[in-house]
């Protein structure tokens, strides 16, 4: 692991209680076991907290000393903590709203079920107006997808749309469909898909932006104090799972005003880097070029260190659930099945992509691309090599989101991204496997399913990655991509319990970097959070189980009893660790 190499100037402050033993605390966390994620992967007793950054790790006794009349002491009785976990990749505006303002189908089981769902909220409804759903999944409804004559039958008159859990393809009743005008004529557009039944008629269902963009534009906007609410919602979620990081992809100017308020009212309680949305063209690229010059340049940060417009996303193609996502051989069907003629498709037209992701990379910000077919990752890491030998800039950071099967040509260019210009870093969801890893298998098929995700790949070839779930593709609990790392199985188990093998699996250490010091610098934060060590903010999840510990199958329910932000306590369970004053 070339950690060291990439990110020396941080870790050069060294772990050593004594050499600061004149400085005072106003923390120290005492009797635990805390993972600190430094280089050497060191397990300590107690850390030390002033300003809310640690001053000092070490032994309990070399820890006390710091402590005097006043100081807060937290006993962690023995138990684990970890740095507060990263999620690179966490739409948190879009699902934290989703939650509170839409029909959650992610843990729906049956057509019946989403049926019954919508049929309920759509009551309350007053005529016209518009539901919104999301979160479905037809590896969770025995392999059928939902449809317009579906939906009819509980609303015939309401339009509904509601958003597969990938967010890359819906399906949408009559209603919606007639106030789009999307017929048995209308043709599919370019970079994406109308779905038609053997008889020509529109399914209802709508796959990739360019087809769901025929109906969403008619949907009305959520206001900006709707998105704070979102955001404050998911909040809590990622505080109970010991998050303290994320980036939120993909956002747009409500989503950064509803941030900015946040921030401004003292509640932004999570550090939060966000990638501006890119659209596929380049008038939309020339928009989010515009928000970007408008805020501070990453890695600055707005409210010291707590909102960071680290750069622009950009989607290079489509979905591995939807088989839509970009190929260099067909998909495959119910795991054997073949999908004849069908190799995906980029969602931006490849040479846009290019003159676009060069736009960004001149100006020096980071370029976030969606890539999850193979032909689709080649395209965008041979892209950001071109960009660096014409334009060299270190630490831009590039990264290739979700990077779901890649070639060994796109593991060489990874590594050498990595190596001379810090870039090209995978930020890859092994929650996929095991959240819509039913799903997946069958659209990857046995061949290639053991591929998908290649931690291990990664891992050998000194390729550093971030993890993250999705979020709402996958719930949001970082414990769940942490054990999938781990153990690659799939909810269901339609294709055997693990139909995407061992072979890319990695350990906990190496899964635990994913979520913390590997994903820091994914959000220009490297500097504050990611380890537990002097000069770190103390951001810090205490645990009811020690992850290096546990069988690797208990990593799933690791419980968070506590969660501090600056060494601020912002959750806490029940019954959990509790601070109390020396006397
Ligand atoms: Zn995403």
């Amino acid at each position: 692991m070339n950690w060291n190499g990439l990110l020396g100037g941080a870790l050069a402050l060294a772990l050593c209680a004594d050499a600061v033993a004149a400085e005072k605390a106003d923390l120290i966390l005492t009797h635990g076991r805390i993972i600190t994620m430094d280089s050497k992967d060191s397990v300590v007793q107690a850390v030390a907290v002033t300003g809310g950054r640690i001053i000092a790790a070490g032994t309990d006794r070399q820890i006390r000393a710091l402590a005097t009349k006043g100081t807060q002491v937290i006993d962690l009785g023995g138990r684990a903590a970890t740095p507060g976990l990263i999620d690179p990749h966490a739409h948190v505006a879009e699902g934290g709203t989703a939650e509170l303002y839409a029909v959650v189908l992610n843990d729906a089981h049956s057509i019946r079920d989403i049926v019954g769902r919508v049929g309920a909220r759509v009551k309350d409804l007053k005529p016209g107006e518009w539901l919104t759903g999301s979160g479905w999944d037809e590896g969770k409804l025995d392999g059928k997808m939902p449809s317009a004559a579906d939906l009819d039958k509980v609303s015939p008159d309401n339009p509904v749309f509601l958003l597969h859990t990938t967010g890359h393809y819906a399906v949408v009743n009559s209603a919606a469909l007639k106030l789009a005008g999307i017929t048995a004529q209308t043709p599919s557009p370019t970079a994406g898909t109308i779905d038609k039944d053997a008889v020509g008629q529109p399914t209802g269902v709508l796959r990739e932006d360019a087809a769901m963009a025929l109906v969403r534009h008619l949907m009305p906007e959520l206001s900006v104090e709707q998105i704070e609410a979102g955001i404050l919602h998911e909040f809590e979620v990622l505080h109970s799972e010991g998050i303290t990081a994320i980036k939120d992809p993909a956002i747009g100017p409500r989503d950064w005003e509803a941030y900015r308020a946040l921030l401004a009212a003292g509640s932004l309680t999570e550090r939060v880097c966000v990638l501006w949305a890119a659209g596929a063209t380049l008038e939309t690229a020339r928009q989010a070029l515009a928000q970007l010059d408008n805020a501070p340049h990453a890695p600055k940060a707005l409210g010291d260190g707590r909102l960071v417009s680290c750069g622009a996303k950009i989607f290079m193609d489509g979905s591995g659930g939807a088989r839509t996502a970009w190929m260099s051989q067909d998909w495959n069907k119910g795991w054997e099945g073949h999908d004849e003629g069908n190799h995906g498709y980029p969602t931006t037209d490849p040479e846009t992509y290019r003159t676009m992701a060069r736009m960004f990379h001149e100006k020096g910000y980071q370029i976030g691309t969606h890539a999850i077919g193979d032909k689709a990752v080649d395209w965008v890491v041979d892209t950001y090599v071109a960009l660096e030998k014409q334009d060299p800039a270190k630490g831009l950071r590039h990264t290739i989101i979700h990077a779901n099967l890649v070639t060994p040509h796109a593991l060489d260019q990874m590594a050498l991204l990595q190596r001379d210009w810090q870039s090209g870093y995978p930020e890859a969801q092994a929650e996929f496997l095991w959240w819509i890893g039913d799903n997946y298998a069958g659209n990857y098929g046995p061949e290639r399913a053991p591929h998908v995700v290649p931690l291990k790949s990664f891992l050998t070839r000194h390729i550093e990655w971030g993890g993250g779930s999705d979020f709402p593709v996958t719930p949001v609990a970082a414990r769940y991509g942490i054990w999938a790392s781990v153990e690659r199985e799939t909810l269901k188990g339609t294709y055997g319990k693990q139909p995407f093998g061992t072979k890319e699996a990695v350990d906990i250490h190496a899964a635990l970097r994913s979520y913390t010091s590997w994903a820091a610098p994914l959000l220009f934060l490297e500097n504050e959070t990611g380890s537990l060590e002097k000069g770190k903010r103390a951001d810090i999840a205490v645990w009811d189980r020690d992850p290096y510990k546990v069988k690797p199958e208990q990593l799933k329910d690791m419980k968070c009893l506590m969660t501090l932000l600056d060494g601020e306590v912002v959750y806490r369970v029940e019954g959990g660790p509790e601070a109390s004053r020396q006397k």
